[in-house]
């Protein structure tokens, strides 16, 4: 879809406020193109000055038959009113009009934020694996600002495009000849336009540019404050920002400093122009000019008060060239045809009666050629515990991955009962899922409310049950408010083993029937691990786990280990069968042995 179709798109779903937004400025130039029409002949009127009308325009003459039936300054006076009711209707349009363009500017906003908004929560894990959030964030807020901007821009040039064409046919009206000479000095006073509204464009794409830089840059530190802070490398990071502010700063200017010219050229041709239709003006009408000065005035006078719309007009082209890149960068932004959508499945999912099979599976992450997962076959029965052990980068959070759907493989399936993963409807599949990981998402929220996050109806007595089961009941009556304390951003209030008990307390709340377990326990003292290891075994009673295995003294009980190596599946077994095979099991158990006796 092009930008300005994305602007068409956006703007029809308001169909009132965009009518309206151009009836009123319909209105508005036909209540100023009266006004104007009638003050010069009233004004002269009321001087007492005689007005020949001869030879001015019908439109005029009918104006002026209407109050021919008053004498002497009544009649005037009447005109003087009407001009004036005129004007004050020309002005209450323009502020409806203003009020009606506002309110579309805001419904497009929104209406935009909401669209990009429910992309992002459909658009796959694989988008932000290569997008940057920074970036996300620019776009949702000022980009979408810009460009409901430029929708505005575009309303307020078809209402400007309306008014001067009323004025247009009122010149007209008057002298047809002093309008084309008008209106070709006008359009190439607009066409000597073009040199800034294409420099306009350009420093429109150097201010997006540098501020999704200055987004992408401060997230980036933000998310990063502990290794800034531990490598004090703060004033580093203030001098790459700054940098960035100054060259936003700098672009603005030249932004600025481009639009802003554009207003004065605007006025001195204009000024130029009504010299050159007074010139012209006494050429074309020399002899009678006395009896015709009315009508010369009047003419004049209209046509100063198109000059600003005009001006307008161009003004508003340059800002709508300024504004064009965030509507392309929005419109890239909003289209799902280049961006990754798993297929949702169509059959909701229940339960399980037997297992997950994984069968034949491959799986290259996309954009890449490297294989990570290589024909692997398992069966993990219902109710049983399958561990993925092996070295770094082996495809163990890979194959995890695959289970609720992050990625799909690009060969083999996995199967629940027989029936394909992909049969099964996305949301139903994933709720039956209860995924802890090493890196626990904590909000900066509540203890309470985020243990309730995956169970929203949970009453406190579940939500007390489920931190007790946890081993985090104890740790969490002792935080200054208990259950209702603040854990900061992240949860970082609290220890890394308090986080991951509260993300196992949060993952029993929710019951899930199938369990994906990244056990880290690294990275705990012993006490703490110990209190982990045990809302884990808890966690996983009874239950369908897939554990990726970092300590293998954790996952000596589990059903089956399958030890993983460069994607393959190079060893499958219970603890005990696979050191008796001496295999890579054998040899991994034997390392961390002797690296850490302590724990096994
Ligand atoms: P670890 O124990 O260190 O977590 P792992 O066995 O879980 O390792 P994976 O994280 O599954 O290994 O990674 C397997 C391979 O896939 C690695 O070579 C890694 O570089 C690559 N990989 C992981 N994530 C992506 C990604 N999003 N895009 C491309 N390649 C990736």
């Amino acid at each position: 879809m092009l930008p300005n179709q994305l602007l068409l798109k956006f703007a029809l779903r308001h169909p009132l406020p965009l009518i309206g937004t151009i009836v009123l400025g319909f209105s508005g130039a036909l209540f100023n193109g009266v006004s104007t029409m009638l003050m010069i002949p009233v004004v002269l009127g009321l001087l007492g000055q005689e007005i020949n009308l001869k030879g001015a325009p019908p439109l005029l003459q009918q104006a002026f038959a209407s109050f021919e039936h008053l004498v002497g300054d009544a009649r005037f006076l009447t005109m003087m009113a009407c001009v004036l009711v005129a004007i004050l209707l020309k002005n209450v349009t323009s502020y409806a009009s203003t009020l009606t363009s506002g309110h579309l500017s805001r419904a497009l906003v929104s209406d935009i934020r909401k669209e990009g908004l429910r992309l992002l929560l459909d658009v796959d894990l694989e988008f932000y694996v290569k997008t940057k959030v920074g970036d996300l964030i620019n776009r949702l807020g000022g980009e979408v600002g810009a460009t409901a901007t430029a929708i505005r821009t575009a309303v307020q040039m078809l209402s400007t495009v309306i008014t001067i064409f009323v004025f247009l046919i009122i010149l007209l009206s008057i002298s047809w000849q002093l309008t084309i000479i008008s209106t070709v000095l006008l359009a190439i006073a607009s066409l000597s336009n073009s040199f800034f509204v294409k420099r306009a464009e350009k420093f429109g794409q150097q201010l997006s540019d540098q501020s999704r830089d200055y987004s992408v840059a401060v997230l980036e530190m933000l998310s990063g404050i502990r290794l800034v802070k531990s490598t004090a490398s703060e004033s580093r990071e203030y001098q790459k920002l700054e940098q960035l502010i100054h060259a936003r700063e700098d672009a603005d200017f030249r932004s600025q400093a481009n639009a802003s010219l554009i207003p004065p050229v605007n006025e001195m041709i204009g000024i130029l122009v009504i010299v050159a239709i007074l010139l012209l003006g006494r050429l074309f009408f020399r002899g009678q000019i006395e009896a015709l000065s009315a009508i010369l005035l009047t003419y004049l006078l209209i046509l100063f008060r198109m000059l600003p719309f005009v001006g307008q007009l161009n003004n508003a082209r340059g800002a709508f060239a300024n504004l064009a890149p965030s509507v392309s960068v929005v419109n890239e932004f909003l289209r799902r045809d280049n961006k990754p959508f798993m297929s949702k499945g169509h059959i909701p999912y229940t339960a399980m009666t037997e297992g997950i099979r994984f069968e034949n599976l491959s799986f290259t992450y996309p954009g890449h050629d490297r294989q990570v997962l290589n024909q692997v076959n398992l069966w993990l029965p219902k109710g049983t515990t399958l561990a993925l052990v092996g070295s770094s980068g082996a495809g163990k959070s890979t194959l995890a991955d695959l289970l609720p759907r992050f990625y799909d493989p690009t060969a083999g399936r996995i199967l629940l009962d027989d029936r394909d993963l992909k049969d099964f409807e996305l949301c139903t599949l994933r709720q039956s899922m209860g995924i802890v990981s090493q890196d626990t998402f904590l909000f900066n929220d509540s203890v309470r409310n985020n243990l309730a996050y995956a169970r929203r109806d949970a009453s406190d007595e579940q939500i007390i049950a489920a931190a007790k089961r946890a081993n985090a009941y104890e740790f969490i009556v002792k935080l200054p408010q208990g259950f209702d304390t603040l854990i900061g951003d992240r949860g970082v209030m609290l220890s890394g083993g308090q986080r991951q008990r509260l993300a196992i307390a949060r993952a029993l709340l929710r019951d899930p029937e199938i369990l994906i377990l990244d056990e880290a326990t690294s990275a705990l003292d012993t006490v703490s691990e110990r209190l982990v290891q045990g809302a884990i075994d808890e966690l996983r009673r009874d239950r369908t786990t897939l554990v990726i295995a970092h300590r293998l003294s954790t996952i000596q009980t589990a059903d089956q280990i399958a030890v993983l190596d460069k994607g393959h599946v190079v060893e499958i077994g219970t603890h005990a069968d696979l050191l008796k095979q001496g295999g890579l099991y054998a040899q991994l158990h034997s390392m961390q042995f002797s690296e850490e006796p302590q724990t096994v």
